[in-house]
């Protein structure tokens, strides 16, 4: 067991180390963190931060020695990176988890191989393929490049064959996954976390509403039949167990129509649909994760009350410096016009709008600078339904874009 007093070294310095680092450091630990980035959302919350590239493999070994255990908070570290650290100390979750998780080709695939139902999909390594499988699978279609895609980066929707040629374009001519488009009822997730003795804890279903293909509402405990949580808790078990995952892993489902769920994607770390376990929950998910890689049980995931989460997106930022008007048209703009124009958009929301209200939680994530699309940070409540708790951050969001 890695106990307080210890160091826990992070790769990747967003907001999900951010959060780690916050849980870590209550609890006694230090934090180290390693990535290209300075004065990063962890690292200014961090013991000590490591500035180099992913693949300076002497600066990582280096970062490596500092530490007890590396785990990660995003998976589009480099594998050799992952790999140089796993040499030095212990990883969690490994290797394996990482490798399944960047490639969207090779999680599909891990999905199959485990008898667990996902979407119809198809390899692309050329136009020839599309057209192949796009034959197979019927249209409408979603394209994704097969690696370093999220949200909704590196994807296009496909809703006639003709439009091949220029969607195999679009995402660039790179390795690709094509898979079949789901008019799913609901999109839920399930986050996770299994101890160094395969003990598995997980926190409900929760509910997500996408926004421009980025997280914008979650909601939970959701509200699903009893036999649609147990198929959701085999399938994780499946993957947590079939990946020796040790750590806090999620899942994203798709629910259908008929209660069938099919899982669309897995990420092995904290996700944000889980923020509101801060809160709501005895656990957090991030608590969970410094547990796990400490090789601690899991810990209590019990709900206290229903809880709601929102994201607070640079488009908030940049609302209040151009107002409603002048933000619509700068959404017409062409994407390079908007980010070059965005880098000064640094003018906050007036917070009093939400900080007012005795029942929400405001969480900001020390980024030095807001884009359209970029979580910044996010806002929680907790009441006796979600319904209300939804209600309740929904309408402080909507507050700080009233000028
Ligand atoms: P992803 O990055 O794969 O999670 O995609 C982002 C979002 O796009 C998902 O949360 C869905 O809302 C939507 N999406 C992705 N793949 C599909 C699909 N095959 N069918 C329908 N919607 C999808």
């Amino acid at each position: 067991m890695i106990l307080p007093g210890s160091t826990i070294g992070v790769l990747g310095s967003g907001q999900l180390g951010r959060m780690l680092a916050l849980a870590a450091r209550r609890s006694g630990y230090n934090i180290h963190v390693f990535s290209p980035e300075a004065n990063s959302p962890t690292g200014q919350v961090a013991n000590r931060e490591f500035v180099a590239a992913y693949d300076d493999l002497d600066a990582v070994r280096q970062f490596a020695q500092s530490v007890d255990v590396v785990t990660y908070e995003f998976e589009n570290v480099p594998l050799a990176t992952a790999e140089a650290c796993a040499a030095i100390v212990p990883l969690r979750p490994g290797a394996q988890a990482l490798r399944v998780a960047q490639n969207r080709l090779r999680e599909k695939t891990f999905f199959a191989n485990n008898g667990l139902p996902t979407v119809p999909f198809a390899e692309v390594h050329s136009l020839a393929d599309l057209r192949a499988g796009l034959m197979e699978i019927g249209c409408p279609a979603v394209l994704k490049t097969a690696v370093s895609g999220y949200d909704g980066k590196g994807q296009i929707k496909i809703n006639h064959p003709d439009e091949a040629a220029e969607a195999w374009q679009s995402v660039g001519e790179v390795d690709c996954i094509l898979e079949g488009w789901i008019e799913f009822e609901r999109e839920v997730s399930m986050v996770a976390a299994r101890d160094v003795n395969g003990r598995i804890a997980h926190y409900n279903l929760i509910e997500n509403a996408h926004h421009n293909h980025i997280l914008d509402v979650s909601v939970a405990p959701a509200n699903v039949p009893p036999q649609v949580l147990a198929q959701a808790e085999a399938m994780v078990q499946t993957v947590l167990t079939a990946l020796d995952v040790v750590g806090v892993l999620c899942v994203e489902f798709f629910l259908c129509e008929d209660g069938q769920l099919l899982l669309n994607e897995i990420a092995p770390r904290p996700h944000n649909s889980g923020h509101l376990t801060i809160e709501a929950c005895v656990t957090s998910q991030f608590e969970q994760q410094l547990r796990t890689v400490c090789g601690l049980p899991v810990g209590d995931t019990t709900y206290l009350r229903s809880a709601a989460m929102a994201n607070l997106l640079g488009d908030l930022w940049d609302f209040q410096r151009k107002g409603a008007k002048g933000q619509k048209e700068q959404r017409k703009k062409s994407a390079r016009n908007l980010r070059q124009s965005a880098k000064s958009a640094d003018k906050s929301p007036d917070w009093t709008a939400v900080l007012t209200d005795p029942h929400l939680k405001l969480h900001l994530y020390g980024k030095k600078s807001a884009r359209p699309g970029r979580k910044m940070g996010h806002l929680t409540a907790l009441a006796d339904s979600v319904t209300e708790a939804e209600k309740i951050v929904r309408g402080a969001r909507g507050r700080l874009v009233i000028e």
